[in-house]
Formats: C-alpha cells, structure tokens, sequence
C-alpha cells in the first residue's frame, strides 16, 4: 500500500476547506447571501467536533481536578471593566486608511502603496482599537457605549470575590470559563484561524505570587500536552517563550503553544503569567478590596494570576489538519480524517450491504438504535458498501459495522477499523461490550 500524505501546504489547506464544506464541518457564513466575509457557521459534524474538544477541556480541566471552578460570564460588560483591564487604552493595532477605496491595511501591508487599488493617497499609520462597539438600550449616546468582550477573561477577574465566596476555595485555584469574544480585526483570514467572533478556553490560576515561577511551568507544559493527547503530532507542536520586548503591558512571562499551520507555525494557545495586574486594576477601579486572606500567613495578598488562553477555532483547524490524511488503497484514493477517539464527531457507523433485504435492513436499524443510545453513531444504506466506507473514513468515523446476509444466519456483523481497515466478525450481542472497550475514553 503506497502512502503519500500531501506535502504541498498549499494544496494541503485547499483539501481541508474543501472537504469541511463538502461534508458538513464548516460552511461560509450568510452563504445564501453572497457571504460575510470571514463569518463561517459549522455544520452538523463542525458543531460535533467543536463540541467535543469543548468537552474534552471542561473534562480535563474541571472535572478531573479538585482546584478548578467553572463560570459562564456575561459577554457584554460594564464599560469600567475596559478602562481597567487597559483594553480601552491599549487594545489597538495600527492600521493605515487609503483614501481612495478606503480599505484598511496592516502598515506593512500598504508600504506607500494600497494593495487593492494602487493609490498612494493613504493616511497615515494610526491605532484602532480592536473592540467591537455597542450600545445598551434605544440611546446611543457616550453613556450607552458598551463592548462586546474581547477575551473571557475579564468575566473571571470581576467574579474573583463571588467565586471565592462560592466556592471556598484556598490558593491556588483555577476559574475557567469558555465563551465567545470577538476583535475587529484588521487582517482576517486563514479560514477560522483569524476571524472576529470566535470561542475562547480561559482558564485564569490564582496563586500565591511567590509560586507564579512554578505554575507558570507547570501550565505551559500541562497545556501544550494536553494537545498531544488528544492527537496532535508532536512534529507540529511547539512552544514558543516570549522576549522580554514582546509582552504585554500586563505579562511577566508569556509562551504561546504553536502548530504548524499549512501557512506556518501560529498561536494555537497563550500561557501568560500576568502578575497581580488585574485584581489591582479592578480593585482600584471598582473601589471593592479583591484582596485574599492567606490562612497561611495569616495576611491578606493580591494573588498571582496563571493564564492559559486557547481559542476553539484555532484549536479545531489544528485538529482537522492534523487529521488530514490522504493515501492510495489499490489504485484508488482514501481520504481519511484520522481524528482521535475522543474529539472524532462520529464513532460508528451502522450500515447494511444490501438495501432490497428488508430483513437486513431491519436488523441493522435495530443494531443502530440500541448503539446510538450510547454514541455517537450514523446509519446509512444509500450507497454501495465500498462508497459507504469512503463517506465515513473522510469523516473520521471510527468503526464501521457491516451488516450482511451471514449476519442473519450467524448473528454476527463486519466491523471494520478505520486506520488500519481490518475487518473482524463480531457477534451481535457483544456489540456494546466491544464499543465500550475501543471506545473507553482515556
Ligand atoms: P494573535 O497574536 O494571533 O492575534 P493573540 O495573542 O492576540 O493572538 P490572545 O489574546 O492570547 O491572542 O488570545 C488567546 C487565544 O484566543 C489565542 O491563542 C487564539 O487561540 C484565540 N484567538 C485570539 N484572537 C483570535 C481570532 N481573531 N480568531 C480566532 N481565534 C483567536
């Protein structure tokens, strides 16, 4: 069996974006209206699969942990929240205007020159602010100005004092919340990679300030495994520390967790020691004492705080990258998504090889409703058995269960693997049993 997985990164990125439209993992936003540019809606298996990487982090960061709250914040926030967290003041990149097409450019896009019409009758550089705007109610005036969010973040920071209170938690602890933030991006683009409504997994550590060294540390390398794990290649992953020159005005230490892209080694993720920066700013700006009684001590601190940042966008281009395989099966092309268990939007998929037996069809309905009680399985009898296999491989589905006109005889149905494609005979009653176990999750 010949392999060749496809090297032309070009190409690469131009076979997932057309088999995520083709089968129902990401459409073009408003399509039916010529499109929004950079907007994109999930389908049926895009929604899976983000909602399994969603429940993969909330599992292993909540769920399997004793120190770790979790929180659904409100995404529009009191203006104030802005002011102190600086993005009202700093949250800008530059952008350069052409007066002509009135297109805006990144500086180093537009060197004299506007890329789209060729005028050189541009302003000059200035910061935009890359907060979405808004007003609250029927006025809008100065004082109904308000943002839509542009990290999760600051809805843990302004609930420190209730989640403590709640939760009874002792340092260190962890908030963590998924949600989506949007930016007015200058420069969309990569497919979902950089857009300007898009869902975060924050996760903000708070601990005592003469810890941050250590669980700095110990999150970039809990993060950037935590990847591993649910199936990246290790060959596509890598940290990158930050210079000292490069961090934000509220960082001591920032890595980002990088994937290699078809378009390159970009942020898949932030782990940022941000010092007492926010708890100060809010306590100052709010007049509340966000301080935190050490029992230890016996003194009140400004805890530290620990900031691994994802987004489920990126995250989910990662994986579908990634997954992306392509070989050559007897002279003919397999495409397959070869998705880890956990985060794969379909396990099973039931499927009888002749539709004109009502007995055999009827038999793998009945296998199929028992099986989908338990996972996330299709059935489908709308093509020939070798089509069937292809449609599901291209999706990731991990096991194909084959029912047969033997199976009326013997009870017992094809299962064939995705990986490998060995097919084994299996009995009908031990079904469930055998799921569950290539299913278990880790
Ligand atoms: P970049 O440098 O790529 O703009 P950032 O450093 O501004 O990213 P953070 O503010 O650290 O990003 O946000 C945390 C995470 O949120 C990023 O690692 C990324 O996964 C996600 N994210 C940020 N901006 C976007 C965006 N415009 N589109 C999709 N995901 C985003």
């Amino acid at each position: 069996m010949a392999i060749s997985k496809t090297d032309n990164h070009t190409l690469l990125m131009e076979n997932v974006v057309s088999l995520c439209k083709r089968r129902g993992f990401i459409f073009q936003g408003s399509e039916i209206y010529g499109g929004l540019a950079n907007t994109w809606d999930y389908g049926p298996l895009g929604a899976e699969l983000k909602r399994n990487i969603k429940e993969a982090w909330w599992r292993d960061n909540l769920y399997r942990r004793s120190d770790m709250a979790g929180l659904d914040s409100a995404i529009l926030m009191h203006p104030k929240v802005w002011e102190a967290s600086g993005h009202t003041a700093n949250f800008s990149d530059l952008s350069v205007d052409c007066k002509n097409c009135k297109k805006r450019w990144r500086p180093e896009q537009a060197q004299g020159k506007c890329p789209q019409c060729g005028s050189n009758d541009l302003t000059e550089a200035r910061a935009f602010n890359l907060m979405y705007k808004t007003h609250q109610g029927a006025v809008e005036d100065q004082a109904s100005l308000t943002y839509l969010r542009p990290e999760t973040a600051q809805g843990i920071f302004v609930n420190f004092l209730n989640i403590l209170d709640v939760s009874r938690k002792k340092l260190p602890f962890g908030v963590a919340q998924i949600g989506k933030s949007f930016r007015n991006e200058i420069t969309p683009g990569n497919f979902t990679f950089r857009t300007r409504e898009f869902e975060q997994m924050e996760i903000e550590y708070f601990v005592r300030p003469e810890e941050a060294d250590k669980y700095y540390a110990y999150w970039v390398n809990e993060r950037y495994n935590w990847y591993l794990r649910l199936g990246i290649k290790k060959q596509n992953l890598r940290l990158r520390p930050h210079a000292k020159e490069e961090l934000a005005h509220y960082a001591r230490a920032c890595s980002d967790i990088e994937y290699q892209f078809p378009f390159g080694w970009s942020e898949l993720e932030g782990i940022a020691n941000r010092s007492d920066f926010d708890l100060v700013q809010h306590a100052k700006f709010s007049g509340k004492d966000l301080s935190y009684f050490d029992a230890l001590d016996k003194k009140r601190i400004i805890p530290y705080i620990i900031e691994p940042s994802g987004g489920v966008d990126r995250a989910a281009l990662a994986f579908l990258v990634d997954a992306y395989w392509e070989e050559k099966v007897k002279d003919e092309n397999r495409t397959v998504l070869k998705f880890s268990k956990e985060l794969t939007p379909v396990k099973i998929a039931v499927l009888p090889l002749l539709k004109n037996r009502p007995q055999l069809v009827e038999l793998a309905k009945k296998i199929y409703e028992d099986l989908r009680k338990h996972y996330a399985c299709v059935y489908d009898d709308t093509a020939s058995i070798g089509k069937l296999y292809r449609r599901q491989d291209e999706v990731g589905t991990l096991f194909c269960l084959t029912v047969d006109v033997q199976s009326l005889d013997d009870k017992q149905v094809t299962v064939r693997e995705r990986d490998t494609m060995k097919q084994e005979r299996i009995s009908i009653d031990k079904l469930r049993e055998y799921c569950s176990e290539k299913l278990n999750h880790y």
